[in-house]
């Protein structure tokens, strides 16, 4: 066996991408690996992002970050899902729930039963067969499997995304990563290969490696800067371009994320343990700044804590996430809106296929390099697609925003699931991409996409079992909901709980 030089990993930018990529790679390249990450001060991050999704616990758990531990240091909250309000008609709302949607009969899915019950007059309202919305309704949670075996509930967090950073940071120091602080002026080149030699630091600092992770934000300054890689532009689909942001000192703690649809786009509310945070994303083309701020300030719950401030984004991704041997996490590899809270999942998940796809010799990345662009693009655009029919599928009639937006012809990925979807209530994963069955199925039936059929599978029950079986499923999910505790005590109890690790 032979022995290798560690890889020389140098990480541009300190933000929630950088200190997750330091803190992950710290942890699972060990000694494989000499880690720097280079932030600046002045600069600052975006100081955003506060939603997750699920997946965010196999991050902490990957880390070995006590649960107790993570909701003292981020003032965190537990999340079930999504209150879509508005985003059909005005006045109309659901909620997409985490979790599994009722329960399916032998080979026959719960859609299924659940659609042909509909057209029978015995079915409730779809919300009304997850555990995770009767919860979510009456504000309570609780870790752990339920009265008789139920399943736990399926669950993500808010947290305070500056305090996360902060949280990672000390995380990968205490790993040997080496931190340096100072403003990127410059990125050396290697002239023969064109791949990334140094970076330059302000004070004439040269930082050299291997492999660069670009962290830096927006500003993309090493894979868009300085390697050039174009920028694919999703704003034909996804035409929001601005976001203003504020905290509230609202206590309400809602066991989820509300998303208020506007005239010209849509207003978030996360509630964390001390305040709530609140934005306001919408396209410029249909109101001004001004406008959107006075629309977000008048509909906060609890006083507002700052000034709103304005984000301009831009949707879409780097053609490359992977160029030469720079790679980007985060914002420097794209951004599409929060409506799904999907960013800090993209970046944990963009680490996850670094480590899966990083060859044994730093001196070839093509083939890790092109699986990695692939499999990212695959992941980006689905996401993409699901965000989209939030937009689209709309019945807001007469709200020039809002009728552009159904006009919009969707990608022809979404438009095939939309097809399927509307014959029969069907959906079928394609690779790994994120979203699952139930999650489509709940935002297609939110937004009025209400299937002309339903799969022959559901034909093989009896009709006059279909009413009894959905009451049952229906009467589970609220008496679980009801022996549920409220979440503010969940939480309470939790944050003064010892270290016990993290489920
Ligand atoms: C309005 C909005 C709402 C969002 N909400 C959510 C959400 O609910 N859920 C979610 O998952 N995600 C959300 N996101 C996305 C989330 O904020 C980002 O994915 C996440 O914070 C990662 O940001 P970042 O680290 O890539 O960039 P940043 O936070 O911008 O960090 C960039 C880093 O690069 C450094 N840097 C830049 N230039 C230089 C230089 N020249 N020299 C040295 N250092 C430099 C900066 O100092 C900083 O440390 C939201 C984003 C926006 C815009």
């Amino acid at each position: 066996m032979t022995s290798r030089a560690p890889f020389d990993i140098v990480i541009a930018g300190g933000g929630t991408a950088g200190w997750t990529a330091a803190a992950v790679l710290a942890r699972f390249l060990g000694e494989a690996a000499r880690i720097t990450l280079v932030e600046s001060d002045a600069i600052g991050t975006v100081g955003v992002g506060e939603a997750t999704i699920p997946q965010i616990h196999n991050l902490l758990i990957g880390l070995g970050i006590d649960q107790a531990e993570f909701l003292r240091a981020t003032q965190a909250s537990f999340k079930l899902g999504i209150e879509f309000d508005g985003w059909l008609r005005e006045g109309e709302s659901y909620i997409h729930s985490f979790g599994q949607v009722g329960r399916g009969a032998g080979l026959i899915p719960f859609r299924q039963l659940w659609l042909r019950g509909r057209a029978l007059g015995v079915a409730g309202e779809y919300g009304n067969y997850s555990p995770n919305v009767a919860a979510a309704l009456l504000g309570r949670f609780a870790r752990g499997a339920g009265p008789g075996g139920a399943p736990e509930l399926a669950y993500a967090y808010h947290f305070d995304a500056t305090l996360l950073a902060r949280m990672l940071r000390g995380y990968a120091e205490a790993r040997g990563v080496t931190r340096h602080e100072g403003r990127i002026e410059r990125v050396e080149r290697d002239g023969a290969s064109g791949a990334i030699a140094a970076l330059w630091l302000d004070g004439d600092r040269r930082i050299e490696g291997t492999l660069f992770v670009d962290c830096t934000g927006f500003r993309s300054l090493l894979l868009g800067e300085a390697l050039e890689v174009p920028f694919t532009d999703w704003s034909q689909w996804l035409p929001c371009d601005t976001a203003l942001a504020v905290p509230s000192d609202d206590s309400r703690l809602r066991p989820y994320t509300q998303s208020l649809a506007r005239p010209a786009g849509w207003q978030w509310r996360i509630p964390l343990q001390h305040r709530t945070g609140n934005g306001h994303v919408f396209c410029s083309a249909f109101t001004s700044v001004d406008e959107a701020a006075d629309l977000l300030l008048a509909n906060l719950e609890g006083r507002a804590l700052a000034d709103p401030r304005p984000i301009r984004f831009a949707t879409g991704h780097r053609r490359s996430f992977w160029s030469h041997n720079c790679v980007a996490l985060g914002l420097a590899a794209g951004f599409m809106e929060p409506l799904e809270s999907t960013s800090i999942h993209l970046v944990q998940s963009g680490i996850g296929r670094l480590l899966d796809v990083l060859p044994g010799n730093a001196a070839d990345f093509s083939v890790a390099r092109d699986l990695f662009n692939r499999l990212s693009a695959s992941e980006w655009e689905r996401v993409r697609d699901f965000l989209v029919l939030h937009y689209i599928a709309n019945e807001r009639v007469g709200q020039p925003f809002w009728d552009h937006c159904r006009a919009i012809e969707p990608p022809a990925t979404l438009a095939e699931k939309l097809a399927l979807f509307g014959e029969s209530g069907r959906f079928i994963r394609e690779e790994d991409e994120l979203f699952l069955d139930d999650s489509w199925g709940q935002v297609m039936l939110g937004q009025g996409v209400i299937p002309r059929g339903w799969s022959p599978l559901a034909d093989n029950v009896p009709p006059e079992d279909i009413g009894p079986f959905l009451a049952s499923v229906e009467r589970s999910c609220r008496a679980r909901a009801d022996t549920l505790p409220a979440h503010r005590d969940f939480v309470d109890r939790m944050v003064g709980e010892s270290p016990g690790g993290h489920r």
